[in-house]
């Protein structure tokens, strides 16, 4: 329901809580985030309030300055933590809203090869497919760029790699996914509001583009994985 994403310089996970307050009025019933430190990908998920989130990360707080959060509005698999996002595997970790309108094909294409599920979810689809093309050998933009092909439906996606803190990756088709441009940090989120409190500079994406987001900016590829540009809008309103 909600994304947002941030590679930054300082510790992100009360930031991405933050983001994920601002996008409460959507509505949602779990949420969580995922970050990584010393390349080490680790997550805190909770049904419910972002307060029970909180809690969470109160007793057991997420380092890093890289990371991904959501606000879930289950479509597909009931409201629990197991099905909250991010969903991950060892290579990466992703959020997602919409539907992937064909998951049970490439859950059963990828459980054929021998992969295995956690969740109920449409997401979780796209978290193992990504890692199936990594493990075949492609990198993080490829194995990407090639998900994406394959995925039917209305989503907007974030996700964040094992290994690389200089990377995020978003997509967006059917679903607003806009870069929000820091000064030596980036984010991702579904509306300006969540970027708000970070930047009023805001770059939507168009149906079918894609995102790499380092530190220094984003570079934006369509649907054929042309690079393009998309302007700088100013948002009203940094608070
Ligand atoms: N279809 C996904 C799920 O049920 C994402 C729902 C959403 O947009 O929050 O987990």
């Amino acid at each position: 329901c909600g994304i947002i994403g941030i590679i930054g310089r300082e510790t992100v996970a009360p930031r991405l809580v933050d983001a994920l307050k601002r996008l409460e009025y959507r509505g949602y019933d779990s949420a969580g985030i995922a970050t990584l430190e010393n390349g080490q990908l680790d997550r805190r998920r909770a049904e419910g309030k972002l307060r029970n989130l909180e809690a969470r990360l109160g007793e057991d707080p997420l380092p890093g300055t890289i990371g991904i959060g959501h606000t879930r509005w289950a479509t597909h698999g009931v409201p629990n933590e197991a099905n909250a996002h991010p969903h991950a595997t060892a290579r990466l970790a992703v959020v997602h809203n919409g539907i992937i309108e064909n998951f049970r094909d490439l859950k059963a294409d990828l459980a054929a090869d021998g992969y295995t599920f956690e969740s109920e979810t449409d997401s979780e689809v796209v978290a193992v497919y990504v890692t199936r093309q990594m493990d075949r050998g492609l990198g993080a933009r490829d194995a990407v760029s090639s998900t994406l092909k394959r995925l039917e439906g209305a989503f907007s996606l974030a996700f964040l790699f094992t290994g690389d803190e200089t990377l995020l990756i978003g997509a967006r088709r059917g679903s607003p996914l806009a870069i929000g441009e820091g000064r030596g940090e980036m984010f991702l989120g579904s509306d300006a509001i969540a970027l708000s409190p970070f930047t009023d500079a805001v770059r939507y994406l168009e149906d079918g583009d894609w995102t790499v987001v380092t530190r220094d900016g984003a570079e934006i590829f369509d649907a054929l994985d042309r690079p393009v540009e998309r302007p700088i809008r100013r948002s009203v309103g940094k608070a």
